[in-house]
């Protein structure tokens, strides 16, 4: 049952009918992992917190630098140097008090990924690091998570859904690691808005199946362009010889 305070908080997506008080009820009752509190992460925590998921997690080892702010909104001048999961943790507990936010103030690794993973039934990959998204889709994949993958780079990015078993995993999407490393935002530069709409439709994707309801972007690739202001999208599929997920 909802509280009065809920009610009123909630109100304006609880009178969507595919939200509703039933979808608020399992919004409240879900644990959605954010992994990475950088560009992505920041507006996806913050659409997940405010929408009442109940357990938000939070992960990532990386501290707030002042060159992070015009991006990664969820921080802020007061926070710089603190842990991004905890400074992350003290902006989102004020927009929402309602919800328990758990902070995993380390970098996902091999040793660590699926005892963290283990907990949440939706996980973010919200990176900026080519090795770890790997890992973190081998992870899921292997752990049967859901994994919602974000990706930006200047002026465009990119969000796919990864259900195991039912549709491609990033490494059917993209078999090879990349040779030469993949640019870092410090290297290649970035512009807020665009994690900003990336990391967004990643939340959405995460509230969809939350609350079982949509079209998710499974075996689709969204690449968005904001300097020429273009969404397109590519079908994606299963590689039966896929290393991660191809005996599923
Ligand atoms: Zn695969």
């Amino acid at each position: 049952m909802l509280t009065r305070r809920q009610r009123e908080r909630y109100a304006r997506q609880m009178v969507i009918p595919q939200v509703g008080e039933a979808g608020q009820e399992k919004l409240l009752s879900s644990r959605v992992l954010v992994v990475g509190l950088g560009g992505l992460g920041s507006p996806a925590a913050y659409y997940l917190a405010a929408a009442g998921v109940g357990v938000l997690g939070l992960a990532d080892g990386d501290s707030v630098s002042e060159s992070n702010l015009h991006r990664q909104i969820v921080h802020g001048a007061s926070t710089v140097g603190l842990n991004k999961t905890v400074s992350a943790a003290i902006r989102l507990r004020d927009l929402n008090p309602d919800i328990e936010i758990r902070t995993h103030p380390e970098h996902l690794t091999p040793f660590n990924a699926t005892d963290i993973i283990g907990d949440y039934e939706v996980v973010l990959s919200c990176l900026d690091s080519m090795e770890a998204r790997y890992m973190l889709n081998d992870a899921c994949v292997a752990s049967r998570k859901p994994l919602v993958e974000g990706g930006v780079m200047r002026f465009s990015g990119l969000v796919t859904t990864i259900i195991p078993g039912s549709g491609p995993c990033y490494r059917c999407i993209f078999p090879q690691v990349p040779a030469t490393p993949t640019m870092s935002p410090a290297e290649a530069g970035i512009v807020g808005p665009v994690p900003g709409v990336i990391g967004s439709v990643q939340a959405m994707e995460a509230l969809k199946i939350v609350l079982g309801t949509g079209d998710l972007l499974v075996g689709r690739l969204l690449l968005v362009d904001l300097m020429d202001g273009s969404f397109r999208e590519v079908k994606v599929s299963r590689d039966a010889s896929c290393p991660a997920c191809g005996a599923l």
